[in-house]
């Protein structure tokens, strides 16, 4: 198990002056999101690329909600961002960032959001393993229902998500590992992470999976996925 996640991990790329910094705050998964987790990790499932569709598809949902609430509320585009999906591929690190420009998450929702059960496909997921016998179940009800936000644990060691909700005037940052009962969320204090409005995935790939940050395979899976995506989905490789 790894240790976690908050506290002095953080201290070493905080220089003194920080010394204010907002510690770390530690939070257990609900039993059911533990469950999801575990069986995700360690499943066997080999379709893992579904991954990039989960979180495309939820930035394409977080940037919906952003032009949808924008009609009544004009003053959530005062960032005058565009509104667009950008995948960066790391491929010497073995690090995908995913950066939307949409709804973002505040504090609360980020732990409503990624740390319970609110979705009704994932608790569909988890009742028809329930009621499956059959060994290897998991792997296919993984491709028949999506996991979801928890896909990115599919291939990663390491997911941070950090977010800025135009209802916050702070930006949150969300860290969760693989193998780990709980998450942690603590305040964006690196002025050069801020962002204006929506939010930006990071995700450590594991050992096996650092392929997926090769960018022509990037490329591809957001060739095939941005077809029933209505904004622009950029991709672009870090040169080290
Ligand atoms: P679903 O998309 O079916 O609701 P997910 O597990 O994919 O389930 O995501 C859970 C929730 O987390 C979403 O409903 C949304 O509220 C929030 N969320 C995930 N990704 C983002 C994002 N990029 N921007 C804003 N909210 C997000
Ligand atoms: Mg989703």
């Amino acid at each position: 198990r790894n240790g976690l996640l908050y506290g002095n991990r953080y201290e070493s790329t905080a220089t003194a002056s920080d010394s204010s910094e907002p510690p770390a705050e530690k939070f257990e998964y609900q039993a059911e999101v533990s469950r999801l987790m575990d069986l995700i990790v360690h499943s066997l499932y080999s379709n893992k690329e579904v991954f990039l569709r989960e979180l495309i598809s939820n930035a394409s949902d977080a940037l919906d909600k952003l032009r949808y609430l924008s009609v009544t509320e004009p003053g959530l585009l005062k960032d005058a961002v565009d509104l667009d999906i950008r995948i960066q591929a790391d491929k010497d690190n073995g690090i995908i960032t995913i950066t939307d420009s949409g709804i973002g998450m505040t504090r609360q929702e980020l732990v409503d959001c990624l740390g319970t059960i609110a979705q009704s496909g994932t608790a569909k997921f988890l009742k028809s393993l329930k009621d499956s016998k059959e060994a290897g179940a998991d792997n296919n009800l993984i491709g028949q229902f999506g996991v979801g936000f928890y896909s990115a644990f599919l291939v990663s060691d390491k997911v941070i998500v950090s977010s800025k909700s135009p209802k916050s005037d702070k930006q949150y940052v969300w860290e969760g590992e693989a193998n780990a009962s709980s998450y942690s969320i603590r305040e964006e204090t690196d002025t050069e992470k801020l962002l204006p409005r929506g939010t930006r995935l990071t995700l450590y790939l594991k050992r096996d999976d650092k392929g997926f940050a090769h960018p022509e395979r990037v490329q591809k899976l957001v060739k095939n996925y941005s077809q029933f995506v209505s904004f622009p989905i950029y991709t672009w490789e870090e040169k080290g």
